[in-house]
């Protein structure tokens, strides 16, 4: 395999990691996916990324080619030693810093060595990733300078040179589902809105234009605020 022309996506199974799917498929000859279970509260996202990639490769034949192996590490070590409201069944709240209680420590750290140790043995240098600096939930792993820093930690580590993409890091909501109408039109919007699962609380029982979820989580509010103006735009 081209080193070139591979690469990794952090496919968690949200509305982000999912349109980073669509935007690597579209660059790259070969794509291949990864996922983690950590104990997450919404472990249900595990079974939406399982589902968005079937339905990617029925409604784009042409990304489908592209479409490689997908991986899900098991990280339950993560989700024991974190108390937080992502592993937890506890009320979503921000502490005294302002850092909400969805924030699990070290998870996007830890995703991206995981990524990149995988990455090594498959022959990929691309690690694709959909955090996001702009609209970001007050996580400092989705930062540029983290994601920035990250790179040249693994690169002196492994003795590499891995890549990461971050092609929605400065794109709000709106523009995340912008960039997915520009990638594949209206069917990848309603791929990603039947499929992708972005609610911290698991909630799946009521559609929304917006797509699946509690419609109250901070997960979901950014996700429906972020489809109302960009439909305001269109
Ligand atoms: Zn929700």
């Amino acid at each position: 395999m081209s080193h070139a022309n591979a690469a990794m996506v952090l496919l968690s199974g949200g509305q982000d990691s999912a349109t980073c799917l669509a935007w690597a498929l579209e660059r790259y000859a070969r794509v291949e996916t990864v996922g983690f279970d950590y104990g997450q509260r919404h472990g249900v996202e595990l079974v939406c990324r399982r589902r968005f990639r079937e339905a990617l490769v029925e409604a784009f034949p042409r990304w489908g080619e592209r479409l490689g192996d997908d991986h899900v590490l098991d990280l339950s070590a993560l989700g024991q030693i974190s108390e937080t409201a992502m592993t937890r069944d506890v009320t979503i709240e921000n502490d005294a810093r302002g850092l909400p209680n969805t924030f699990v420590p070290g998870r996007n750290l830890l995703f991206f060595t995981y990524a990149a140790a995988l990455g090594w043995r498959r022959g990929v240098r691309r690690l694709v990733a959909g955090v996001c600096e702009t609209d970001y939930s007050g996580y400092p792993d989705c930062r540029d300078d983290t994601v920035k820093a990250m790179q040249v930690t693994l690169n002196l580590g492994m003795e590499q040179r891995f890549v990461l993409e971050t092609p929605l890091m400065w794109l709000d909501k709106a523009g995340t589902w912008q960039l997915a109408e520009k990638l594949g039109g209206e069917p990848l919007l309603d791929l990603i809105i039947e499929h992708s699962h972005t609610c911290y609380l698991g909630e799946r029982g009521v559609r929304h234009d917006w797509g699946y979820g509690c419609g109250h989580c901070p997960a979901c509010l950014l996700r429906a605020e972020g489809w109302r103006r960009y439909r305001a735009v269109r």
